[in-house]
């Protein structure tokens, strides 16, 4: 994982996508007020509901394993935005978000809240930049094939590599796990 990134990315790459080209960059908004960007929240919750973490693209079978993995859970999604950029995305309530809709903490939110610009939410701009989204174990080998056929082959490979490896008996791993090394 190559960082604990922001909660919410603080300023996403604002771009729309020309029919098949490439993504053109979107200028940005006049200047707005606090309140004014406040006022654009007015009735929406939607990112104090998740949370995104940007993670290395897999390139080894074993990250793949490691991601295929985090999809069988509840909640967890995986995405990629061009060129390539991954992100796990967890959906996951803050605490902090009270049953009317408003921040508990309000006025000491992190920071990471208070300089989000709700103009470059998702929920305004299409996010043109994805190229693919998972919820499902499935789903993601079905790209991973389609997509990354080499990469695909050598998951395969290392997937039967590793099922086939003798199994140590837990004792005799207990054991070499509990004796102290000698440097
Ligand atoms: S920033 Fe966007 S997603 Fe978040 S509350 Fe405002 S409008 Fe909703
Ligand atoms: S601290 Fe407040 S503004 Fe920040 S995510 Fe939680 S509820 Fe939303």
């Amino acid at each position: 994982m190559r960082s604990e990134s922001p909660a919410r990315r603080a300023q996403p790459t604002r771009r729309r996508r020309a029919p098949g080209g490439d993504p053109i960059p979107v200028p940005d908004a006049v200047e707005l007020s606090a309140a004014e960007n406040a006022d654009l929240c007015s009735g929406c919750v939607k990112c104090c509901t998740y949370i995104t973490v940007e993670i290395d693209a897999p390139r080894a079978a074993w990250e793949y394993d490691q991601w295929i993995w985090a999809l069988h859970h509840r909640g967890v999604r995986l995405y990629v935005e061009r060129p390539e950029r991954w992100s796990l995305h967890f959906d996951t309530r803050c605490t902090q978000l009270g049953p009317q809709g408003r921040c508990r903490i309000h006025g000491r939110h992190p920071m990471m809240c208070r300089e989000y610009d709700p103009r470059s939410c998702e929920r305004r701009l299409p996010l043109a930049d994805i190229r693919a989204w998972f919820d499902t174990p499935g789903r993601f080998e079905r790209w991973v094939r389609a997509e990354r056929p080499g990469h695909w082959v050598r998951l395969v490979a290392w997937r039967r590599a590793r099922a086939a490896r003798p199994r140590r008996p837990v004792s005799a791993a207990r054991a070499s796990a509990s004796t102290p090394r000698a440097d």
